[in-house]
């Protein structure tokens, strides 16, 4: 055998080794990877904006979640991790949704309950015109809200991007979306995603103050440079249209998690 070749095959060998190493021991016990969609659309109206992921685009991760011996979380199960209730087992995953739109009632949830994966969705509530943004059936909605599987969080009454406004309507705007929702589910309403992922540092503090138990982002980039998250701060990973199954089992290694821990270490 030629030299050259003897050393591209070992080469291709550690590489395999490590892929193989990497996805069998990524993400590390304690990191739970978050992700986060918006839409799920059929097939032939998918791609429109990135927001959109199809609905076999969808199944395909959900399958892979479920065939790898992923755990896929509820939201209350990952706050109990959280908050040190109960100890990570490893290999878990939480799934949200942001905005509430209809597309998730007909065509991600018949699939997330076709593998019993629970998700969260983080909804706005329209209060001028007593509606859900995306135009969700709140009949539908209501009842939903009884299954085990699904939970609903706050992502403020306007879809406002909080860092550009004034400090009263920020607390308007996690106050009040609160307060319709849990007067419309009857229940308490304990998470929050930031519309856009955007907060500063006083933000936070009113959504804990406010009385969430866990507040999310979008990614990495709002999470100010050498800070870790905490638990009103917590970061996701977007599933984009463009996701093939190796770049989501990227998203789902932990891998940027750990590269921005490793970058508040070295600080
Ligand atoms: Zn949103």
């Amino acid at each position: 055998m030629k030299p050259w070749l003897k050393k591209a095959l070992v080469c291709l060998g550690v590489v395999l080794l490590a892929g193989c190493l990497a996805f069998v021991l990524l993400p590390p016990k304690g990191t739970i990877p978050i992700l986060n969609y918006h839409f799920v659309v059929l097939e032939e109206r998918s791609g429109h904006t990135s927001l959109e992921v199809s609905t076999k685009q969808f199944e395909k991760q959900m399958w892979f979640l479920r065939t790898f011996g992923y755990r896929p979380l509820s939201i209350d199960e990952f706050y109990e991790i959280k908050r040190g209730a109960q100890p990570p087992r490893g290999r878990e995953v939480v799934v949200t949704f942001d905005d509430g739109n209809q597309t998730y009632v007909e065509h991600a949830l018949p699939i997330l309950k076709r593998f019993e994966i629970p998700s969260v969705n983080f909804l706005v509530w329209e209060s001028s015109e007593h509606r859900l943004h995306g135009g969700m059936n709140l009949n539908t909605v209501r009842s939903l809200a009884g299954e085990p599987m699904v939970s609903f969080g706050s992502h403020t009454l306007n879809h406002a991007t909080l860092t550009e406004a004034d400090l009263a309507r920020v607390r308007d705007e996690i106050i009040q979306n609160k307060e319709y929702l849990e007067d419309f589910f009857r229940r308490p309403i304990r998470y929050f995603a930031y519309p856009s992922g955007a907060f500063d540092e006083e933000i936070p503090r009113l959504v804990e103050e406010a009385g969430h138990d866990l507040a999310f982002t979008t990614s990495w980039k709002h999470v100010p440079e050498g800070q870790r998250q905490t638990s009103v701060t917590i970061t996701r990973v977007k599933i984009s249209p463009r996701d093939t199954l190796v770049t989501f089992w990227f998203k789902l290694s932990g891998l940027i998690q750990l590269r921005h821990e490793l970058k508040v270490l070295l600080r």
